[in-house]
């Protein structure tokens, strides 16, 4: 419709376009609020060693539960906060946080956070880390930090100072939505990753298109060839565990296993019942 207005086309659009802005800058002020008010929560999703029968971990995810808008989804406000700077602040509580539940709730447990490139590339951001890790007691190694392909694009030399000091200190790194950036065979072999993180969208395509069966197979060879661990996001269904189990994926994130709770809720255990069918079915599954 707004093609056919010719010239009027800056007429359609702008209504729409000021109210957008006008959504992120509310936005912007209400997530700064947002960190003052303490309003910002963090859940917790298990993550399952499925051989084990084990949760071996718990990816930690944002939440804000907006007093008026109800809940709002980090997908739409992570972006507004990298872009206004808030993300600094904002990831700096969530390493707090994570410390605070590895020290108090979940003792020698581990921790998979996610760190956006904007607060990666902050200069206090390691400093941030190991002040954290101090006063609270917890050891670097239990806490995995997941960073994606985007933090590696744009300089390569620094991004791979601030992995190797990470490393050092004794972080896990997981290159999390592997498969949905670009180059990412080059990143595996320069990098060290402890973890690649299978994007959900290649578990989702599983059983549905042709293809990706033979993608996620090659996905979890070739991490295994370099000796990382393999996880698989956003598994649902029980065949999708099947097909990624009997493939050789070491551990298995999703609502087939666990959604995201605060810790007081969140799944500690496997469900002994779920494991058993999934054991049968490979069983089965390999007998064909
Ligand atoms: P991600 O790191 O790839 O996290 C996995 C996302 O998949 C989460 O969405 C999780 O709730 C969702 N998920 C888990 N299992 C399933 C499943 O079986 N099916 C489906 N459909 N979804 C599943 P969420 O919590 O909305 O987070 C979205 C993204 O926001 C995350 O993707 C991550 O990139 C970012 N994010 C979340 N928390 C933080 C944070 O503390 N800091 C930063 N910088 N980013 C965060
Ligand atoms: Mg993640
Ligand atoms: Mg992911
Ligand atoms: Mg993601």
């Amino acid at each position: 419709q707004a093609k056919n207005s010719g010239r009027n086309t800056w007429f359609v659009f702008r209504p729409g376009m000021n109210a957008e802005i006008e959504r992120r800058r509310e936005l912007e002020v209400e997530l700064k609020l947002a960190i003052e008010r303490g309003e910002f929560e963090l859940h917790l999703q298990p993550r399952v060693d499925t051989v084990a029968g084990e949760v071996t971990s718990y990816e930690a995810l944002l939440r804000w539960p907006h007093p008026e808008r109800g809940f709002i989804g980090p997908a739409e406000f992570i972006q507004v906060a990298e872009a206004s700077g808030n993300i600094v602040e904002i990831g700096a509580w969530v390493i707090r946080e994570a410390c605070r539940l590895l020290a108090e709730e979940l003792p020698d447990h581990h921790i998979s956070i996610n760190v956006s490139p904007v607060q990666f590339r902050h200069p206090g951001f390691i400093e941030m880390l190991g002040e954290n890790v101090r006063r609270s007691g917890v050891r670097p190694e239990q806490i995995e930090l997941e960073i994606t392909e985007s933090v590696l694009i744009d300089d390569d030399r620094r991004a791979q100072q601030i992995l190797k000091g990470l490393k050092r200190m004794g972080f896990g790194i997981a290159l999390d939505d592997f498969g949905t950036g670009y180059s990412s065979l080059s990143y595996l072999s320069r990098y060290p990753f402890d973890t690649i993180k299978l994007d959900r969208r290649f578990v989702a395509n599983l059983g549905v298109v042709d293809s990706a069966e033979v993608i996620v197979r090659t996905i979890i060879d070739l991490g295994r060839g370099l000796g990382m661990k393999v996880v698989a996001e956003g598994v649902e269904t029980i065949d999708e565990a099947v097909f990624l189990v009997a493939s050789g994926c070491s551990e298995i994130q999703g609502f087939l296993f666990g959604e995201p709770q605060p810790v007081g809720r969140v799944q500690r255990w496997c469900d002994p019942l779920l494991m058993a069918d999934l054991r049968g079915r490979i069983v089965a599954a390999d007998a064909d």
